[in-house]
């Protein structure tokens, strides 16, 4: 099955210039969300998993059927004062200016074998920072996956010391 074909280009989204790809079709879809749950798995090689890590929000909806099917723990990064208990933050740049994503302190255990997974790898500022993340807590970085990589915004770069994996890319 062709899970390209379940990615809606729209264009002028969030705002004028921007061609956003929308993932809700392949969400809306259990077959070819079947199928793109196998492609990541299996790039995993049976590598084992403790903790998937899922940046908010769109990465929680892959990030949970990857921490269910891999029998590993779910953990959800978010943005800044969302989460309840202790948090660790990291910042990361945007276009103009700078954001940062938080975790919870008790998420990750040192040496936890951890899979990090968002639905779009774009300039690698979002990923970077669930990175730094995962490591501030002793964690290691088995994989970074995604459901599309926008190579032409050289995301890899900024994470180029772990291994990246992405479903589709454009
Ligand atoms: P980055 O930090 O790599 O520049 O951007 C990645 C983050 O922005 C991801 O969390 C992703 O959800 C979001 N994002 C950026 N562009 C798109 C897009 O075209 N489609 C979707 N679904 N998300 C995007």
């Amino acid at each position: 099955m062709n899970i390209e074909k379940y990615i809606r280009d729209i264009q002028g989204f969030p705002k004028e210039g921007i061609l956003f790809k929308d993932i809700t079709p392949l969400l809306i879809n259990p077959e070819a969300r079947t199928n793109c749950l196998k492609i990541l798995v299996d790039s995993l090689e049976g590598q084992k998993i403790d903790k998937v890590v899922g940046a908010e929000s769109r990465g929680f909806f892959f990030g949970m059927l990857l921490a269910q099917k891999l029998n590993a723990g779910f953990i959800p990064v978010r943005k800044p004062k969302k989460l309840p208990f202790k948090t660790i933050s990291a910042s990361y740049e945007l276009e103009y200016g700078t954001d940062s994503l938080e975790m919870h302190t008790d998420a990750i255990q040192k040496g936890d074998r951890v899979l990090i997974h968002d639905d779009v790898l774009a300039t690698g500022g979002t990923a970077k920072a669930v990175c730094d993340l995962v490591q501030k807590l002793g964690g290691e970085i088995i994989q970074c996956n995604f459901l599309m990589e926008l190579t032409f915004l050289n995301g890899r770069e900024k994470i180029k010391d772990f291994p990246v994996f992405a479903a589709l890319t454009y």
